[in-house]
């Protein structure tokens, strides 16, 4: 079917965790169905098969992937744990290679009661022990900033200004950043935060939703596109302008759109694309 019909998705992939109840399988088969042809795939809907055979699945299908989802969590209290969140980081990179994903998105981690700044050198400790092995798998790794409301336990890293501190510490082609506006769009910086990692080569992904005035739960009640007050087009030609040629990734977690039929859900995503980013 030309894509022209459909209007131009050809940049759109969706994140499989946006369909949670689905299966890697109706995610593959949903998202084809609507002329996307790009798919961000979460570690877990390949557990039932694992990484190989997904990357069976998705290579069939002709689906491009453009990250596995996720890796980091570095910071812990004691060396072990570290260690350990290491190791698990080499298997997502392997992982990432199976499944013919372009990047691994990091979420870094951050431990209650432990200092962020703290928590911040130990995910550049992390980081740095996985690029040579990012770098082997071809899999680029990409930091992504997490909004101050997860500082405590999920990402010690809140602002694009922290993430290129790290990637100014460890100057590596395979490290940038995955900017999600869910996370970001308040930051002042934006713009030009955005600018600096196209002009470095450090603008690897991007991933759209809304932020709801009257959000209801901060980790599952993400909007569609259009159904907040994020200026989505603004921060598109933002990221367009610092050079960026990649896919706008939908990820939306959502209790009120996971309850529905997700074939309709898809409809409405369809259209949340095309009109809002
Ligand atoms: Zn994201």
């Amino acid at each position: 079917m030309p894509v022209s019909k459909l209007g131009d998705l050809s940049r759109c992939a969706v994140h499989t965790q946006t369909n949670k109840p689905w299966t890697l399988a109706e995610c593959i088969a949903g998202y084809k169905s609507i002329g996307v042809n790009a798919i961000s795939v979460w570690r877990h809907v390949f557990e039932p098969m694992g990484a190989q055979e997904a990357g069976r699945m998705l290579r069939d299908a002709g689906m491009n992937v453009p990250a596995l989802v996720r890796g980091g969590f570095f910071p812990a209290k004691d060396k072990l744990a570290r260690q350990a969140a290491i190791d698990i980081n080499r298997v997502c990179i392997d992982e990432a290679r199976e499944i013919g994903a372009e990047m691994a998105v990091l979420v870094v981690g951050a431990v209650a009661g432990q200092a962020l700044e703290d928590g911040r050198k130990q995910v550049a400790e992390g980081i740095a022990e996985i690029l040579d092995h990012a770098q082997a798998a071809n899999v680029k790794l990409a930091i992504e900033p997490l909004h101050p409301m997860y500082a405590a336990d999920k990402s010690c890293i809140n602002r694009m200004a922290e993430a290129r501190a790290v990637c100014e510490l460890l100057p590596h082609p395979m490290l940038g950043i995955a900017v999600d506006i869910y996370h970001v769009w308040w930051d002042p910086d934006l713009q030009a935060e955005i600018a600096w990692a196209g002009k470095n080569g450090k603008l690897f992904g991007f991933h759209v939703c809304d932020w709801r005035a009257d959000t209801r739960h901060l980790l599952t009640d993400r909007g569609l596109m259009g159904d907040g007050c994020i200026d989505l087009r603004t921060i598109r030609g933002w990221v367009e302008d610092a050079g960026f040629k990649g896919y706008n990734e939908v990820e939306v977690f959502s209790e009120q759109y996971w309850a529905m039929d997700q074939r309709e859900y898809l409809q409405l995503i369809r259209r949340a694309y095309l009109e809002h980013v």
